[in-house]
């Protein structure tokens, strides 16, 4: 069910973004369509993927939408050339044809254009040609394009016109506003969370913006159920947290401690090497083609592995022997250190077996690089004679 406690917007583009030719007004998409999701923001609380004229990866996008704990990723458009609404949706998700249809229609006649359909379009492989819904699909967010009609049809009277799209999205939420989302809004901004006037949880707590903790304390290592209540498994998480950083270890979380999570977590984002949304590791909760390809490493090294895509009990299993047989630290996440060491070893595994032969003799057989094959080379005696052949 789309509603505004499960929808993340995406303003599309840039600042400046698309400026449409043969308009009175300079009519910029990336700017109005920031605006409008500004609006939308203000208007229903939901959260959006940028709060200013920035670009963002596709990948951030997703993880924005993840963290939000949205189903929903709606990215605001308009279109050029064509006149009309249109709205795309991810070939491996035809249900969403509801939800976008009834976007784009109401759009539509609130603004009094015409209503073009809700389309799929597949690249060569057979996915989504646009990333705004491959890379959601693959970490389990349904992405939606809507071009809210055409550059030329929103460049004048563009904030009426702006109104009558946030008009077509209360009807679609059906009314219903959202008052605990902002949060999420001062988050990005700030750093800090808008915490309940109080200032603090406790176990009495259940709210939104716990899910969003639990889910930022998860990213951190623990592995809490999002399910935004404050139970003993959290208020142990946060204990521990508090008691690792120092800080006052009353289970309460406050200004203090949530300032700490973000910083936490930002860091962990920021120093992570693997392209997964926001983290930088892969824990249980993951899916998709970067698992297949720790899998596929994990395989290759001898572990007994499907190779499924999915971070299961199996594939945490090897991982944590991988780490306790490489002195990482043990703690099934493939992280940062260990995916480098996983690469380290897959290397050294393609590396070709190959003879050496030196003055007709062959002294053995050895898994070494060019760079080593030329180093061994200029070393020897010249008077020696080498021979180094790759062994099949
Ligand atoms: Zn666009």
């Amino acid at each position: 069910m789309f509603s505004v406690n499960n929808t993340t917007f995406d303003p599309g583009h840039y600042a400046g973004a698309n400026i449409a030719p043969r308009c009175s007004n300079r009519y910029s998409e990336g700017d109005n369509m920031l605006l409008l999701g500004l609006a939308l923001n203000k208007e229903f609380g939901s959260p959006l993927t940028r709060y200013n004229g920035k670009d963002v990866s596709f990948p951030n996008r997703t993880a924005m939408a993840k963290k939000n704990g949205s189903k929903y990723l709606v990215s605001l458009h308009t279109n050029y050339p064509t006149d009309g609404v249109i709205c795309f949706i991810s070939v491996s998700r035809p249900e969403d044809k509801i939800v976008a249809e009834k976007i784009g229609k109401t759009v539509a006649n609130k603004l009094g254009i015409q209503f073009r359909g809700v389309r799929t379009r597949k690249n060569s492989y057979g996915t989504d040609y646009y990333g705004m819904i491959r890379i959601p699909q693959r970490y389990g967010i349904h992405g939606i394009i809507v071009e809210h009609g055409s550059h030329r049809e929103h460049c004048s009277n563009t904030d009426e016109k702006r109104r009558l799209i946030i008009e077509a999205y209360r009807e679609v939420f059906e009314g219903k506003t959202s008052t605990k989302d902002n949060g999420i809004k001062e988050k990005y901004n700030n750093g800090i969370i808008d915490l309940p006037a109080k200032g603090y949880w406790t176990i009495a707590d259940n709210d939104r913006e716990i899910s969003f903790m639990q889910e930022e304390l998860n990213i951190i290592g623990y592995e809490l159920e999002i399910d935004g209540n404050f139970g003993p498994n959290t208020l142990e998480a946060v204990k521990e947290f508090q008691e690792f950083y120092d800080l006052e270890v009353d289970g309460y979380v406050g200004p203090n401690t949530v300032e700490k999570i973000g910083e936490v977590v930002e860091a962990l984002e920021k120093n992570g090497i693997i392209d997964l949304p926001g983290k930088g590791y892969f824990t249980t909760k993951d899916e998709g083609y970067e698992v297949k390809l720790i899998q596929q490493t994990l395989k290759e090294i001898g572990f007994k592995l499907v190779v499924d895509g999915i971070y299961g009990s199996e594939t945490r299993g090897a991982i944590k022997l991988f780490q306790a047989k490489y002195g990482l630290k043990v703690d099934g996440y493939a992280g940062k250190e260990t995916v480098r060491a996983l690469n380290n070893i897959i290397k050294e595994i393609n590396i070709p077996t190959r003879r050496v032969i030196i003055n007709g003799e062959q002294i053995g057989a050895f898994k070494v690089t060019d760079n080593i094959v030329e180093q061994v080379k200029e070393n020897l005696d010249k008077a020696d004679k080498i021979e180094i052949e790759k062994v099949e």
